[in-house]
């Protein structure tokens, strides 16, 4: 299937119409793309599987063991060049293989914290020397990362770090002392990136050996999940380090911390996705083999709701993920071509899609979530028995809604940065939102029109929810002005109404791509999920923009965009029960996850 070559915007979603011929779906993956993914699954397979009770016992050397041969098999190399070792391959690929790892349990913790967000800021931060001393160690499994920038004080607030670096007087080395929390791969890491203030305010990212004196670990930490992964306080006392450790520039540190946040937070959402998928199958499975009252419980109704939703959840952040992920490596293509260094490119395109990276991280970890919570309750007395794998599913999968950025601090950022883009003229977010309270005003547009072609409907009723997005946050910035910040339950709203959106709408392009490919009928339980999962969208945003127009307004005002928000969110009634039946026939049908 061609891939057009369409250039969009971050956060354009929400105030244009997308081609579905301009985006990407898995089905476009390329064979590499797909080989690679098979390679991770395969590993995890048959790698991962048969080590996860003694992995979250902690056996000696036993994840060290696991993460050098996922080196050794080139799956840390994905994203790095090959002068240092690497692969070479696309932002897509590395998406695919994360997805691949995701259903590894503590696997894919320890594996995203080494080629992500210990690696990555040598290779996009790193000077020449640093990157040939670290890189190829790391790239094939012979060196390990953490990252530090946690601390017992900080969190959320990472900026508000306490751990200082002080200069020493002939200016060759600095001197650190602190304290660092929570700090993944901790326990064998050889390299820590370590964050810390020079001089009092000046925030810094320096690479740490671990045999540096006056490195040393806390104990493991004991986890409601991901028991396999390892976790450790790291306390810095008086660590002297050479100048040449600096990771960037002095009092940068913000930068690196948070352009690699931007492209850990959509690799965590294709982490999460592997793990749904894993975690859907096993649903499937175990409905197919259950019988109660004679007949296997995946001949019940409320069990198809059930497997259906999962599905419907799943196939929807997956079109997201992989609209964005490639919307990222086409900017990436781009910036290269305006003669922008490979590290500039990269990461200049995660930042541009901030937005969609956060969003995708929010929905990514909480379809994980629900999907492991209904995969408890489809497996009854069992899904609760630590005999049976969805206990540990549904205790694995929890952190995600918590690191990288917990989802409330994502969704305010998603809001903020779209704000932002607006207030500098990157996104012309007030045109729009003027023309929707004009609109509002107007006699109401009955669409009399006839509507074809597939998803015409549909696709109506998205560029409404996008309408009453920008009503509600035009409204939102209008009375609140530099105050919005504060008004955190209505930045809530809006975030969810434009991860909802953009959700819907991935989901319905990339199905109308495929259908336009292989014919409706092929199809046809895709085209349910689509409209399955438009229809719950539409309830889902009425709801979230009644609570924002009830917190900001009142009287004729309010009931003004409560009009609207009426207007705006007007779908016909659906049978999403025969449509949910028919999606989770042909789950059980193919005892597998099979969209
Ligand atoms: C298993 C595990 C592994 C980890 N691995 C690493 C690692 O390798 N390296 C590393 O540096 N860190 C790591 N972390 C730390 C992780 O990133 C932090 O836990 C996370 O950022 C949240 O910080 P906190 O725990 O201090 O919570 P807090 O920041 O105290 O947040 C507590 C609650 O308050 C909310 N909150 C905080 N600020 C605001 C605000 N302004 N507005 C509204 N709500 C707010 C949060 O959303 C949350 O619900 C790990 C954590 C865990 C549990």
């Amino acid at each position: 299937m061609e891939v057009t070559n369409k250039l969009v915007k971050g956060g354009e979603f929400i105030i244009k119409e997308t081609d579905a011929q301009d985006i990407f779906t898995p089905a476009d993956f390329s064979e590499e793309q797909n080989m690679m993914h098979q390679t991770a699954l395969d590993f995890v397979e048959k790698e991962v599987q048969p080590l996860l009770e003694r992995l979250d016992n902690h056996e000696e050397g036993l994840m060290r063991g696991l993460m050098e041969k996922a080196g050794q098999l080139g799956l840390f190399g994905v994203s790095i060049p090959e002068q240092y070792g690497g692969l070479d391959m696309d932002f897509t690929t590395s998406l695919r293989v994360t997805e691949g790892v995701g259903g590894g349990h503590s696997f894919p913790v320890a594996f995203a914290a080494h080629t992500g967000i210990a690696m990555l800021p040598i290779l996009y931060f790193g000077n020449e020397e640093q990157k040939n001393k670290y890189l190829p160690g790391l790239t094939n499994g012979e060196l390990m990362g953490a990252y530090c920038l946690t601390e017992p004080g900080s969190g959320s607030d990472a900026l508000g770090a306490k751990t200082k670096a002080i200069p020493t007087e002939d200016g060759e080395h600095y001197v650190l002392n602190g304290q660092k929390m929570w700090i993944t791969n901790g326990g064998f890491a050889d390299v820590f990136i370590v964050f810390a203030q020079v001089d009092g305010d000046k925030f810094t990212g320096f690479i740490v050996e671990r045999n540096t004196p006056g490195l040393s670990l806390g104990n493991e930490e004991h986890k409601m999940g991901i028991k396999g992964s390892s976790t450790r306080q790291v306390f810095l006392s008086d660590v002297k380090v050479p100048k040449s450790a600096v990771l960037g520039e002095i009092g940068k540190g913000h930068l690196i911390a948070f352009n690699i946040l931007n492209i850990g937070r959509i690799k965590l959402a294709a982490a999460c996705l592997g793990a749904t998928k894993m975690a859907s199958t096993l649903s499937i499975k175990y409905a197919n083999e259950r019988v109660q009252f004679k007949l296997p419980i995946a001949k019940f109704g409320a069990i198809k709701h059930k497997l259906a939703q999962q599905a419907i959840r799943i196939y929807a952040v997956e079109s997201a993920i992989y609209r964005a992920g490639m919307d990222i490596a086409r900017m990436e293509q781009e910036l290269l071509s305006k003669g922008q260094s490979h590290n500039e490119a990269l990461l200049g395109a995660a930042r541009e899609f901030a937005v969609e990276c956060a969003m995708l991280k929010v929905e990514g970890s909480e379809v994980l979530d629900y999907v492991v919570d209904e995969g408890v309750q489809v497996y009854g007395g069992y899904g609760f028995s630590a005999d049976y794998p969805m206990d540990r599913a549904y205790r694995d999968s929890r952190i995600n809604r918590i690191f990288e950025g917990t989802n409330e601090i994502n969704r305010m950022l998603a809001v903020d940065m779209i704000l932002k883009k607006a207030l500098k003229g990157e996104l012309d977010l007030m045109g729009p939102a003027q023309a929707v309270q004009q609109e509002l005003m107007a006699i109401p547009d009955f669409n009399l029109e006839e509507e074809t072609g597939l998803f015409a409907t549909e696709k109506k009723t998205i560029a409404k929810l996008k309408k009453a997005i920008l009503m509600i946050a035009g409204t939102a910035v209008q009375k609140y002005m530099n105050s919005l910040a504060k008004e955190q339950e209505v930045l809530m709203n809006i975030a969810d109404m434009a991860i909802k959106v953009y959700t819907a709408e991935s989901t319905l392009l990339r199905v109308e791509k495929e259908a336009g490919v292989k014919g409706e009928e092929a199809l046809s339980t895709q085209i349910d999920i689509a409209r399955v999962y438009l229809y719950d969208t539409v309830d889902q945003v009425t709801k979230f923009g009644k609570d924002a127009i009830a917190t900001m307004t009142e009287g004729d005002e309010q009931r003004l965009l409560a009009m609207g928000l009426k207007r705006f969110t007007k779908a016909d009634l659906y049978n999403a029960k025969e449509a949910r039946r028919r999606i989770a026939d042909v789950l059980i049908a193919a005892n597998e996850y099979a969209y």
